[in-house]
């Protein structure tokens, strides 16, 4: 669980909001659930014999010995909230949320116990229109940051029920025929939960079952249709995708759609945004049948390959203005104030604890300033004010103070 410390913190706030705005652009509204919810919901939600359910959640009793579970994800609250409030009946709903996960994971590179998902969720549509939006959306996200060209879409559809049915009785077949090359969580799986085997993250099972059948050959009629029209309207789009019959997600609630986005610029960890449809499961947690379709992006992920890619400095300096002063304490303030009545947009930080211009200065350029403003008794008594750019060549120049918002306007940006 980490810090979030001011050397990344803007860059945390730029992230958030520019998330906020790609949603607001597509007509999503917020939704927040609690931190904690009943462990009942995960189980029922995410499945038992699954990596999240099995191993990783935050479960303790409370003071009334109710079981209670920190979220690990955000669906399964947003459908017991949707459910418990009426959202979802009858009716169609684009959500997005945005905060803090728990799994009890091994710790390692964009893997962490507490960290951060930003998620869409959609209710009352089924046909594969509201999946290609789902998919735009998060493309436009890696667009808005400038990274499109580090992530790859891939898609799968998962079928029916019963076309998941039938593909798991062929995949047991040839699971059996491999077992000696299988490790013992996927020999366990191979009997509750066989799917789950293809997500396997051991690199060994992953080579012994490189051949696996295809879960897209046995796709039912309505799914495949489904599937097709998805892959045509990504293309009229203009989003390029693999089609990966290996990708099921970990976790039980998903049918036909399935996506990730992966990247190869963080390492092992390298699922940035995962989704698809899980249209059963409005139902299973005790409301009407109600098709859905969503995704989560994990923010750490999101911050790594931002910091890892670009240059974060401007996002996370403290000021733009630095206001520097000798002997005239009150004039600064007054100036100070002035500056951020005028340009609400400014960072304007004003020295404190004294010392000489020097020092002031030296401290300016601590802060990431891109201008300095000196004020010294001459200053004070003709109401003007000396503007040093700290960056770049500009030269030191001493205007009317009027005229000093619109200088340093001038200067910032
Ligand atoms: P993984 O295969 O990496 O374990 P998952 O299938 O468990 O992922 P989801 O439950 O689909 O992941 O979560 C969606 C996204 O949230 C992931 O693609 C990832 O970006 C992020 N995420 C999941 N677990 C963690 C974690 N422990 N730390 C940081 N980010 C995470
Ligand atoms: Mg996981």
């Amino acid at each position: 669980m980490n810090d979030c410390l001011p050397e990344v913190s803007g860059t945390w706030q730029r992230v958030e909001s520019t998330l906020r705005q790609v949603v607001a652009n597509y007509g999503y509204q917020e939704i927040r659930t609690p931190i904690v919810e009943s462990t009942d919901l995960f189980k029922r939600s995410i499945g038992e014999v699954t990596d999240i359910v099995e191993k990783e959640m935050y479960t303790f009793e409370d003071r009334n010995g109710d079981s209670l579970t920190l979220r690990p994800e955000g669906t399964a609250s947003t459908v017991r909230a949707g459910n418990e409030h009426g959202l979802l009946y009858n009716q169609q709903q684009r959500l997005w949320y945005m905060g803090p996960m728990f799994r009890h994971e091994r710790p390692q590179k964009g893997r962490y116990r507490q960290f951060h998902q930003f998620g869409v969720e959609t209710y009352g549509i089924d046909g594969p229109d509201i999946d290609v939006e789902v998919i735009l959306l998060s493309a436009r996200i890696w667009k808005a940051f400038g990274i499109s060209d580090q992530v790859t879409l891939q898609i799968n559809s998962l079928g029916s029920n019963e076309a998941r049915q039938n593909y798991r009785d062929a995949l047991v077949e040839y699971l059996k025929a491999r077992a000696e090359k299988l490790d013992e969580d996927s020999l366990r799986r191979m009997e509750t939960n066989p799917l789950r085997v293809l997500d396997s993250k051991n690199p060994d099972v992953q080579a012994a079952i490189a051949d696996a059948p295809s879960l897209l050959d046995y796709l039912d009629e309505e799914s495949k249709t489904h599937f097709s029209n998805l892959c045509e309207r990504l293309t009229q789009a203009g989003i390029q995708y693999q089609v990966n019959s290996r990708l099921v997600r970990g976790l039980d609630y998903y049918n036909r759609t399935v996506f990730e986005w992966v990247t190869e610029s963080l390492g092992a960890q390298g699922t940035v945004c995962a989704g698809g449809r899980y249209d059963g499961l409005v139902e299973q947690l005790g409301g009407k049948a109600t098709p859905a379709v969503g995704f989560a992006m994990g923010m750490e992920r999101l911050v790594l390959l931002l910091t890892t890619l670009q240059a974060t400095d401007e996002d996370n300096r403290a000021a733009d203005v630095y206001v520097t002063s000798m002997g005239v304490e009150t004039y600064a303030l007054t100036v100070a104030e002035q500056l951020r009545d005028s340009c609400p947009e400014l960072r304007i930080m004003m020295h404190c604890g004294g010392g000489n211009f020097k020092k002031q200065l030296k401290r300016a350029d601590k802060t990431g300033a891109t201008v300095a403003v000196l004020l010294g008794s001459d200053e004070a008594e003709k109401q003007l004010a000396t503007v040093k750019p700290l960056r770049g060549d500009g030269e030191q120049e001493t205007v009317a103070l009027s005229a000093l918002a619109e200088k340093l306007a001038g200067l910032v940006n």
